[in-house]
């Protein structure tokens, strides 16, 4: 006889129940009448029933959800002819752009376990992913452009709780994922929602104070690094809610930890380790080195999973350079837990961070007004791929530098200076 475990035994309903109030409310910010996309694992089932009801509740229009399953995924890679790699759903995607200019806000829960293609063919993985890139291209320019309110969170899939926890029974590791999950989320506490607005106050602070520096590079040091990263003319630093161009105040990710803003795509020099490994669509990158000239990475080595960093880096010209560089403090309450999730989502902020490929025009003075070609010419990168990969750690300092050359100390030891 098998006994089904119960997962949802394991994950605390009232938390998960605040969870889909703050993707609601927090994330979101729906208003009444806006439609809502939702992706999501079909794990994650229980998590999206509960956000349509809070979704309707705030007066949504119509809520639809597109869900993802893990072995039809793998029985792709098994079985599909070759000729499949190289094709995407643009009809879907088309759809979900349409939706987007029509005014609908966008969530995606995150929990598809992190290794899942990790014993497929890397150029088959590579192909695929290059193939959905470009066919969701017109869809994520309406996120990456910040058109409408959007957010991503978390739900504790199975199969991603066993890689976070691989030493403990499956039901157990659910239950820890959960609950750093809710922690991360901060929905563990008695106000959630005014959690969020002091969380948001701070994160504020940070990026007024950044702004207000207009320093034009941040140079790193630490073991492995020594790194300057020129920030993009006109760079504005964003951190927790932001308003989006439809006039809506999200939070795009939850959790976030993060204050970030736009590298100058030409100016970037040095070399830079990673402090943590990338998990990259079913392979873990681990100690990234790579060196930088004129702002385009011409050197790039991994202990392991080399050759899908390369692979990555070949994706277009914008992917050899940054879109992204973040401050996140060493003692982030994700950094703390000392779980390494497996998910950029959590894991980028538990550390500094840059990422590869496309900027976010919002992380410009007056983004949204700015076209193409000008936030080109301030040095704001464009490509398909945007990976964030983390460089921060106690050991890491930092000084912003000032267009007169001089500098002064943003973060030492991993802390806010
Ligand atoms: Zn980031
Ligand atoms: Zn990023």
């Amino acid at each position: 006889m098998t006994i089904v475990p119960n997962f949802q035994t394991a994950v605390d309903p009232q938390k998960l129940d605040k969870l889909a109030e703050v993707a609601v409310k927090v994330g979101l910010r729906l208003e009444q009448g806006q439609d809502l996309v939702i992706t999501a694992p079909i794990a994650a089932l229980p998590l999206v029933r509960l956000i349509t009801k809070h979704a309707y509740i705030a007066g949504a229009g119509i809520v639809s959800t597109f869900y993802s399953d893990e072995e039809t995924t793998l029985a792709r890679y098994q079985h599909a002819p070759d000729g499949s790699f190289d094709k995407a759903s643009d009809w879907l995607y088309e759809g979900m752009a349409k939706a987007y200019a029509n005014g609908a806000a966008r969530l995606a829960i995150a929990g598809d376990n992190p290794m899942l293609l990790s014993g497929q063919d890397p150029a088959k993985v590579a192909r695929a992913n290059k193939a959905n890139s470009m066919a969701y291209k017109p869809a994520l320019e309406k996120i990456a452009n910040f058109d409408i309110n959007w957010n991503i969170i978390s739900y504790p899939n199975p199969s991603w709780a066993r890689q976070v926890f691989p030493d403990v029974p499956e039901d157990v590791a659910v239950g820890k994922l959960a609950d750093a999950i809710f922690a991360a989320s901060r929905v563990d506490v008695a106000d959630p929602i005014g959690a969020w607005a002091e969380h948001n106050a701070n994160l504020k602070k940070r990026s007024t104070w950044l702004n207000g520096e207009r320093f034009s590079a941040l140079h790193f040091t630490g073991p492995g690094t020594d790194l300057t990263v020129g920030l993009a003319e006109g760079h504005e630093w964003h951190g927790g809610a932001s308003t989006a161009k439809n006039g809506i105040t999200c939070n795009p990710n939850i959790p976030t930890e993060e204050v970030f803003t736009t590298p100058h795509a030409l100016k970037v020099e040095g070399h830079v380790s990673s402090t943590k490994p990338l998990s990259h669509q079913g392979t873990l990158i681990d100690n990234i080195q790579v060196k930088f000239e004129g702002g385009r990475i011409v050197e790039a080595k991994a202990s392991r999973g080399e050759e899908v960093l390369n692979k990555v880096l070949d994706t277009d010209e914008g992917a050899r350079r940054l879109g992204e560089v973040a401050l996140v403090p060493h003692s982030s309450p994700i950094s703390k837990s000392g779980i390494l999730f497996y998910n950029t989502l959590f894991d980028e902020n538990a550390s500094c961070h840059i990422a590869l490929g496309q900027c976010y025009s919002k992380c410009f003075l007056d983004g949204a007004s700015l076209s193409q070609e000008q936030i080109k010419a301030q040095g704001g990168n464009s490509s398909l791929i945007h990976i964030d990969w983390m460089i921060g750690s106690d050991k890491v300092d930092i000084d912003g530098i000032r267009a007169d050359g001089s500098s002064v100390p943003v973060m030492r030891n991993g802390e806010w200076a």
